[in-house]
């Protein structure tokens, strides 16, 4: 017996027996003769161990084992098949290995992307009411989201960045050179939630059409054609250390942290039966971004209509094109005016569920997936891919702008 060795009460040891340094053997077990136990081997307690056992170093012994073999492992197993099974672990972490390499690979150096072919939507625009047609062409490496206007000589361009964000009234608009493109957020959300990095979004009018409310027009026109893995890695941006913006007064948050791909956490609150809490998280924007955010449509309060008619927006609004969540009793007054503003044929009615005509949503909580597909849009204007998880509470197109601008600042270095 070497050093360390312990013995507990009704230990039986066999004769000839070797025990070398650190064995630990528990009460009443029955060791045959002529075993041997290496280094560190532990038994538990009401065991019996066969005659002529050899226990290799650290092998832990829970169940009985018949004499003449050799056994090595934790729990204690005959060593070919110990051998076998530490093959077979090492080959299974060397392919663990390999799939991580594979996912970080595919994550940060996945090809740039365009569309194989133009597709167009047309309709009117939200804000202005003018009927444009909207389409998607096909653009070289490295070109980026840029947007034209091709009812101006010469189709000026502008790049969808948040340099050219000219006015966040209600929707976003850019600008350059005098010539402006309103509410460009839910075609780029389309863009870049479906990932495309290089697109041409050619217009004919002055906005962008609102067509459903939501981005499904354009996702959905985006999907009917290939997209096209391009020459050159597509540009993404590591965010290594936070950003945070906060607004205490409005109680606006929005934050970006590490992440191993881009995800977004959005989170808004009203005091209004149809909303209360609301809760969203894309962490796959892949797989769920054209399911779950593309479709949720625009929304706004009955209270916000006559503001915003005032200030010369939604002219084009509709209950085709908006849901209109009540946030206060409509006034028997008002009907016919109301009638008039949403393009309503027949009777105008309170809603049941707190919804103008009692319109039914598409998701239970749909008001905030709309605000996290403006919020993929209004992000798309940094220029490039985040790789790091936004969480957003109660924001909206300014504070969203503010945002982007706070990680441009940030990030300057790598961009
Ligand atoms: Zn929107």
């Amino acid at each position: 017996m070497d050093n360390h060795v312990h013995l507990a009460h009704n230990v039986h040891l066999g004769k000839g027996c070797i025990l070398t340094a650190a064995v630990t053997i528990a009460g009443s077990v029955n060791v045959g003769e002529y075993c041997i136990f290496a280094g560190h081997v532990g038994v538990a307690p009401h065991i019996t161990i066969g005659a002529h056992s050899t226990l290799a170093a650290k092998t832990g012994v829970t169940k009985s084992l018949s004499g003449g073999k050799i056994y090595a492992g934790m729990p204690a197993r005959e060593i070919r098949e110990q051998h076998k099974r530490d093959a077979l672990y090492s080959e299974v972490m060397k392919i663990k290995k390999t799939i991580k390499e594979f996912r970080e690979v595919t994550k940060t150096h996945r090809k740039q992307r365009t569309i194989s072919k133009s597709v167009s939507c047309t309709g009117v625009g939200l804000h202005t009411g003018v009927e444009s047609t909207i389409t998607f062409k096909p653009a070289p490496d490295n070109y980026g989201i840029q947007f034209s206007r091709t009812d101006i000589k010469g189709s000026p361009e502008i790049r969808a960045d948040i340099e050219h964000v000219v006015d966040i009234s209600r929707g976003t608009t850019i600008g350059q050179n005098g010539v402006k493109i309103h509410t460009v957020e839910h075609a780029l959300a389309a863009v870049s939630g479906l990932r495309i990095d290089n697109v041409l979004i050619e217009l004919t009018a002055k906005e962008a059409p609102v067509m459903d409310g939501s981005a499904k027009d354009f996702v959905d026109a985006l999907q009917s054609v290939n997209f096209i893995e391009q020459k050159k890695d597509r540009h993404v941006l590591n965010i290594s250390k936070p950003v945070v913006y906060s607004d205490s007064k409005k109680e606006i948050d929005i934050h970006v942290v590490p992440a191993d791909s881009f995800r977004v956490t959005f989170l808004v609150e009203y005091p209004l039966p149809a909303l209360g809490t609301q809760y969203e998280a894309i962490y796959n924007m892949e797989e769920d971004f054209a399911r779950d955010v593309a479709p949720a449509r625009t929304f706004c309060f009955l209270s916000e209509v006559e503001q915003l008619r005032e200030k010369g927006l939604i002219k084009g609004g509709s209950l085709s094109n908006a849901v209109v969540i009540l946030d206060r009793r409509i006034k028997n007054g008002e009907i016919n005016h109301l009638r008039k503003l949403f393009g309503i044929q027949d009777k105008v009615i309170q809603g049941q569920n707190g919804i103008l005509n009692g319109k039914l949503l598409r998701f239970h909580n749909e008001p905030v997936r709309h605000k996290t597909l403006d919020l993929i849009g209004d992000l798309a204007l940094l220029g490039i891919s985040i790789k790091g998880h936004v969480t957003a509470a109660r924001s909206g197109h300014a504070s969203n702008v503010e945002f982007v601008k706070m990680i441009r600042k940030e990030y300057k270095e790598q961009l």
